[in-house]
């Protein structure tokens, strides 16, 4: 019940619109536009501004980027480094190992030699005291076995023989012990000089890792902050597409407040785009000989003839929704004059567009010159009247 007084008031409220006095009508109308006008304003600002910061998080994505990619350059590298410090410290492992082993080979030489020093030593030790203790009584044995002198001294002097021999074979052990014992602190030495550069590249690889780790918490970070810098981005291009799509209502708006303000289309005639005496009709709408291929081709407006830098006026007042080049068209403008028509004036002469998109144009104003750009043989004006996005005959319209 509620519902229906209330649809009831809001008809009521409409109906009682045509009621207000004209010049009142046209300036609440006009108030309107301003209003709109205003709101596109801000909007186009906002949309400006909104364009600014994608362009900035870019900018910083790529910074970002740009600094991941080093980073993982640098983890790389370091990794690299790491790979060969490890290899390093196994080859030193194993040179340890060798030399260890040949340190213990040395120590059982020398332990040999030791025992081949010893027993040599002991053995002579005997063989001088045997003599010795013989030399009381042995002489006199030695002497007395003899058969005579002469056998006397042979047996004295191979006495003194294996003397002389166990002495050489001691002193030769020796020097053996000597030789064995300089190669074992040799052996020693490069075992510590090994140790050494063990524990140098350990240190080194050590460094190594800390570096890595900390690139790595580095990368995390940066990781992290492209995420959330893609997140603006994303939240940015949203804002920017809803902004792109405010701005067209409010032009479309604007369109329709223009249309039912004074100077507004409302349907009907159009104005001619080219001042009449100014021109000739050489193409008209529909099915004609292409001027390029001679084929039969559609046409999907009419042509007028004039001469380059022939003023072009808007056929009715609305918005500019297109100023530039436009493929075949050349150059070309559009303009949206309600919801339902547009129309399109192209072969446009170069810097001949004289308004830009999203402008207010009333019927009659200058738009653009006569030329000849796109897919043109000549200067003339491609004028095209959409109706619902579909191109019809202008000539209706004109006449
Ligand atoms: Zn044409």
């Amino acid at each position: 019940m509620k519902k229906k007084i209330l649809l009831t008031l809001f008809i009521t409220g409409l109906l009682v619109v045509p009621a207000i006095p004209l010049g009142q009508s046209q300036a609440a109308s006009q108030e309107a536009l301003d209003k709109i006008n205003k709101e596109l304003a801000e909007i186009q600002r906002k949309k400006n501004a909104q364009r600014q910061q994608v362009k900035e998080t870019e900018q910083n994505i790529a910074v970002v980027q740009k600094q991941i990619k080093d980073l993982n350059t640098e983890l790389m590298q370091i990794d690299l480094r790491r790979n060969e410090v490890q290899e390093k410290l196994d080859q030193l492992e194993k040179q340890m190992d060798d030399t260890r082993l040949k340190a213990a080979q040395a120590q059982d030489e020398l332990d040999e030699a030791a025992d081949r020093v010893e027993k040599r030593d002991a053995l002579l030790k005997t063989r001088v005291k045997s003599m010795y203790e013989r030399g009381n009584i042995s002489y006199w044995d030695v002497l007395l076995g003899a058969s005579d002198f002469g056998d006397f001294l042979t047996r004295m002097e191979g006495l003194r023989l294996i003397l002389e021999q166990d002495t050489r074979i001691l002193e030769d052990n020796l020097r053996d012990k000597a030789t064995i014992e300089q190669k074992k602190k040799e052996i020693d030495h490069q075992l510590t000089v090994y140790a050494g550069m063990y524990d140098e590249a350990e240190a080194l690889k050590a460094e190594l890792d800390k570096q890595y780790q900390r690139s790595v918490v580095v990368k995390a970070e940066l990781d992290k902050q492209e995420k959330e810098l893609e997140a603006d981005l994303e939240r940015s291009g949203q804002e920017l597409l809803a902004l792109t799509r405010a701005e067209s209502e409010k032009y479309a708006e604007r369109v329709r407040a223009l249309s039912s303000s004074s100077g507004g289309y409302k349907g009907g005639k159009l104005a001619l785009p080219i001042a009449d005496g100014n021109f000739r009709f050489t193409s008209g709408f529909g099915v004609r000989k292409d001027p390029f291929t001679g084929r039969s081709a559609g046409h999907n407006g009419v042509d007028m003839a004039a001469p380059k830098g022939t003023t072009i006026m808007a056929a009715a007042s609305g918005i500019v929704t297109y100023a530039g080049y436009y493929s075949g068209f050349g150059n070309t403008v559009m303009i949206k004059h309600n919801d339902e028509l547009t129309t399109l004036y192209g072969h446009i002469r170069e810097g001949g567009i004289k308004v830009s998109v999203g402008q207010q144009v009333a019927a009659g104003q200058k738009i653009a010159e006569v030329g000849s750009t796109g897919r043109s043989t000549g200067n003339h004006l491609h004028f095209t009247v959409y109706k619902n996005n579909v191109a019809v005959d202008p000539m209706p319209y004109l006449r």
